[in-house]
């Protein structure tokens, strides 16, 4: 018997492992379906390459066939190993804008308006550059500065300050808007994921146990308490029970999906699955959001940047040298080294699009490898809080099969409009001098698409997630919350959900450190209540507004 039970290691779990752990009379147990987080491909940056096709490491969902983009279904790569996504991302450290967290608390939230998350930015974070108002040393999680970025990085930010762009050497500082270096979760040039940074050590810990290769099927409802959980490991069922309370964190795909699997959500669809209900939550799935993305690919002249080529036979082994020797090198790229947040128009009252530059050829997630030995860059450009919502729901009762991901992108014709905009100012900013040296052909959308109508049409047979799914099971107090402020599922005892779901609104940002400080908040809160007692008192059930 535990005291705690959290399912799922990744980005908040981890977090939550350490910091319940932390004492040593709580009893921990965090499950994870994926394997321990050995690869060298998690800690070598580069590897990100390798990681999207890993089958063991990486879900690697696809979503439902898009309405609005001709039914193509798009990859969907989730992280699967201790760590989660963030051993498998590009390791960008970003939070979003202050607006966003006052906005969740505007939303009726208590305690996550901007100011209250900064603190846990703050005690998540060990900034390499130094501390602030806004930044946090001595935390676990490491930020640095990028060891080698390539020289299109460098190049991509001037032709962004060319642009008319601030430059911003800190987009977690007093202002996100601008174009820069992104700041990085490494260490030494390597990879530090919430594995690196919560798990190493507190894994040697007696009073917290990890069962890795063990999929959580269900969670156990005695009535309305939760008593444990259910998983499924070398193809056997198990149960391990929890005195205080369970915790979801298997982010925004597979939470939902484990709460729709426990007979918790909207009661129709459960009975056509053959699901008892066992309590009605209808907002379970609901309000799937993501930053869809396009890409505008370039061919490079010069051969900088990390494409595949005759000269990759001198440039590999130096780069393993680099990295192994200097710790620096084109091995510790994030594959997205530049960007920034921008305005589409100066009537947005805060920046609506987020740029990543890549100095590679890429199409299809780098899963299109033929362009991959092309010398190129790319500039991703994605919609920072799309109107679009879409939901998970189940394909089946078999746990073991994927959840059916319905993004629906591009629902909304404000997010095709705003697509179009995106990819004509991705376009200004290439063309700016400071990357005529390089500058080479188009290859997407390529010179015959200019037309408003052209680029609308390559929007949809192109665009694609950059990875931030959130808000299945989002926080809040009207009939399609799944969880209080408090993150305790509605109507139910020991149960809560503390991960990338919980977000009302994406955030205009990346989404990892938002997860960890999500993490960190959701522990000082599980914590708080255990020390009151009121752990075993039910939340509030959801009151429709
Ligand atoms: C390819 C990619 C690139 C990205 N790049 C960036 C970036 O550069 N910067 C950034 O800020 N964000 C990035 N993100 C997004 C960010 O990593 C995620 O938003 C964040 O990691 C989500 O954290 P989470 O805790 O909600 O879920 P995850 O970190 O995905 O963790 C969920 C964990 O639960 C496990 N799990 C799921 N279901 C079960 C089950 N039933 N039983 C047991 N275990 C289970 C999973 O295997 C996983 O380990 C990227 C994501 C991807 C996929």
């Amino acid at each position: 018997m535990y005291d705690y039970i959290i399912a799922g290691a990744g980005s908040a779990g981890c977090v939550l492992a350490n910091r319940l752990s932390a004492d040593p009379d709580i009893r921990v147990c965090l499950i994870e379906a994926g394997p321990p987080d050995k690869s060298p491909f998690i800690h070598t940056p580069v590897g990100i390459l390798a990681l999207m096709r890993s089958k063991t490491l990486n879900w690697g969902y696809y979503t439902a066939p898009q309405p609005h983009m001709y039914d193509r279904q798009l990859f969907w790569p989730r992280g699967k190993t201790l760590g989660g996504s963030s051993s498998t991302n590009a390791m960008i450290y970003t939070r979003g804008h202050r607006w966003d967290y006052d906005h969740w608390a505007e939303l009726g939230n208590r305690g996550w308006g901007y100011e209250d998350m900064l603190r846990y930015f703050r005690k998540a974070e060990h900034r390499e550059a130094g501390g602030s108002d806004y930044h946090g040393t001595g935390g676990p999680l490491n930020v640095a500065r990028l060891r080698s970025p390539n020289p299109i990085s460098l190049a991509f930010v001037e032709a962004g300050v060319q642009a008319g762009y601030p430059r911003n050497d800190d987009f977690s500082g007093p202002e996100q808007e601008g174009v820069g270096l992104y700041e990085v979760t490494h260490k030494n040039g390597k990879r530090w994921s919430a594995a690196q940074a919560y798990l190493r050590e507190a894994e040697q810990r007696p009073n917290l146990d990890i069962i890795t290769n063990a999929l959580v099927t269900r969670v156990l409802l005695n009535g309305k308490r939760v008593e444990g959980v259910e998983f499924l490991r070398d193809g056997t069922r198990q149960v391990v029970r929890a005195s205080a309370e369970v915790i979801l964190s298997g982010g925004a795909i597979n939470s939902p999906q484990v709460l729709l699997l426990s007979g918790i959500g909207p009661g129709e669809e459960l009975q056509r699955h053959g699901l008892e209900v066992k309590h009605e939550l209808k907002g379970v799935g609901r309000n799937l959001q993501d930053h869809l993305d396009v890409l505008v690919v370039q061919r490079c002249t010069k051969p900088v940047t990390y494409g595949f080529g005759l000269d990759s036979l001198y440039r590999g082994p130096k780069g393993i040298y680099d990295f192994f020797v200097k710790k620096q090198g084109m091995f510790t790229t994030n594959g997205a080294e530049a960007g920034g947040f921008i305005r589409s128009s100066p009537d947005e009252p805060i920046p609506d699009l987020q740029f990543h530059l890549t100095a590679m050829c890429l199409d299809n997630h780098g899963l299109n490898t033929r362009l991959l030995f092309q010398h190129g860059y790319s500039l991703h450009v994605c919609e920072l809080r799309p109107k679009s919502r879409g939901y998970i729901s189940l394909n089946s009762a078999d746990p073991t099969q994927a959840a059916h991901i319905q993004p629906n992108y591009l629902e909304a014709p404000e997010d095709l409009e705003k697509m179009v905009k995106a990819v004509k100012i991705a376009r200004n900013v290439l063309a700016q001098p400071a990357l005529k040296e390089y500058c080479g052909d188009e290859v997407f959308p390529g010179k015959q698409v200019q037309s408003d109508d052209e680029i609308r049409e390559f929007v949809r047979r192109k665009a694609d997630t950059i990875y931030h799914p959130v808000g299945t099971c989002k926080m809040g107090n009207d009939d399609m919350a799944v969880v209080d402020d408090r993150l305790r599922v509605h109507g139910l005892e020991g149960l809560r959900v503390v991960d990338a779901s919980i977000m009302p609104t994406l955030v205009g940002g990346n989404t990892n450190a938002p997860t960890i400080a999500i993490g960190e908040k959701g522990a000082e809160m599980i914590l708080e209540d255990r020390k009151r007692g009121s752990d075993t008192v039910p939340p509030a059930v959801a009151v429709a507004q």
